[in-house]
């Protein structure tokens, strides 16, 4: 039997008095109450916002809707909700209103880069695939808050078909990353289709999920929709984990669900101010997620969508952060520090130094304690020049027939096979000159 808390039972009959706290549980119960007004938010957590204070909440609200499951509301503290990490990723801030010169509508190019509806393709094998724009949630520091709201749909399956066909015809993508909105938004049927029609491509190797129904609506995470998702493995999942007091138990009961039915999972972070900009928050963060078998991926540089400035830390916090963790704690808990660059530049990985200094012998090291130490280089290594004949070259390489594509950028400045000297912009006045 369930014990639900006292927070959570005084919700639910504040938001459904008749059935009260006996549908909690149920998914589709918690999307239909899901709170969008300041008043259930006042009433849950027993305060009245002042008339002026209320009136920068309804106009931040206007420009960016508030949407928050009663369940992730229920774990706000009421005593100090000012400070509380849920409440701060759920309720809207004044702040948000502030445009500053460096924000934009799209920073990551996404609808710029997007050859079909739906798909983003940025990297060579890979794609980004928009099958919801819908969430359970809006999180206030969302990057595509441009979105958020204004029509909240879920596409239709004749533009759903559109994006297949782009994958189909595109032989390079053999990774296909189900994003949106939150795809669990969609129906089991739905889901179903979607996931059938990847499988019959036979250049997708691997399909992943993004979602945050773990974090903000653990009881979506259904024997049903469980049943449809095991039909189409390969399926890793990816979720979103801020901050150690999200990690409930209706959470850790999802993500055993999950693991249990042999779906990596994988979580990505964003660095908030207020939030989680704190080593010992991150590191309590990322060890309770490997507890519940979750694996830390990435750990975001807050982007630089208009309305997210106040969430902003310098790119330091985030290396401090590293630097508290590499070493400090178990390896597979370390997730990959990068900021998605403007322009659709794509993830960009950012480290603390650990390479010091070199010579043709040896380099010179230092580990997370100080430690300053030496690697003696080998006295003798053959290169192998690579023209990709592998047939020639005495390493095995067999491929199989797998297709292999051309190098790119320092990759290729670095390989034996390709020409190229140097990477220059073509529009600088030098070349211009020319
Ligand atoms: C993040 C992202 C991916 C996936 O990147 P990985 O580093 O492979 O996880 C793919 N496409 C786009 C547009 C992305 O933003």
């Amino acid at each position: 039997m369930t014990i639900f808390n006292k927070r959570q039972q005084e919700l639910a009959e504040q938001i459904d008095s008749k059935i009260g706290i006996s549908k909690w549980k149920d998914w589709k119960w918690q999307l239909k109450h899901a709170i969008t007004g300041l008043e259930t938010v006042e009433s849950s957590l027993g305060v009245k916002f002042p008339e002026q204070q209320r009136a920068r909440f309804k106009e931040t609200i206007d420009k960016f809707p508030m949407r928050v499951t009663p369940y992730y509301l229920s774990l706000v503290d009421p005593n100090d909700y000012q400070n509380d990490p849920v409440f701060k990723q759920s309720f809207p801030d004044p702040a948000e209103l502030q445009v500053f010169a460096h924000d934009m509508l799209d920073p990551l190019a996404e609808d710029k880069d997007s050859p079909a509806p739906g798909i983003t393709h940025r990297y060579p094998d890979r794609v980004l695939f928009h099958i919801s724009n819908v969430c359970s949630m809006y999180c206030r520091h969302c990057t595509r808050k441009r979105k958020v709201g204004d029509v909240d749909y879920i596409p239709k399956k004749e533009s759903i078909e559109q994006g297949l066909a782009y994958i189909r015809e595109t032989p390079q993508v053999r990774d296909v990353l189900l994003s949106g909105g939150d795809p669990f938004m969609l129906s089991d049927e739905y889901l179903d289709w979607i996931l059938w029609e990847l499988r019959q491509i036979p250049h997708v190797e691997i399909i992943r999920i993004g979602t945050r129904m773990p974090v903000v609506l653990p009881y979506r995470i259904t024997d049903e929709l469980i049943a449809v998702l095991k039909n189409y493995q390969p399926v890793w999942i990816n979720t979103h984990f801020n901050h150690p007091r999200e990690i409930t138990t209706s959470c850790r009961e999802a993500l055993a669900k999950l693991a249990d039915a042999g779906f990596p999972l994988g979580n990505q972070s964003v660095l908030l101010a207020g939030i989680n900009d704190c080593p010992r928050i991150m590191k309590r963060l990322v060890q309770m997620l490997l507890m519940n078998r979750v694996r830390p991926y990435y750990l975001y540089q807050c982007d630089l969508a208009e309305g997210l400035s106040h969430f902003r830390t310098p790119v330091s916090k985030g290396i401090e952060i590293m630097e508290s963790l590499i070493g400090h704690t178990t390896g597979m808990a370390v997730p990959t520090y990068v900021i998605d660059a403007p322009e659709g530049g794509g993830k960009i990985p950012i480290m603390p130094n650990y390479l010091i200094s070199w010579s043709t012998h040896k380099v010179v090291l230092r580990n997370y304690e100080g430690v300053i130490t030496t690697y003696k280089e080998p006295d003798s290594y053959e290169p192998v020049f690579c023209d990709r004949n592998c047939e020639k070259c005495v390493l095995n390489l067999k491929l199989e027939g797998a297709t292999e594509y051309p190098a790119v950028g320092i990759e290729k400045l670095l390989s034996d096979y390709d020409d190229t000297v140097a990477l220059v912009p073509t529009d600088t006045e030098r070349y211009t000159r020319r």
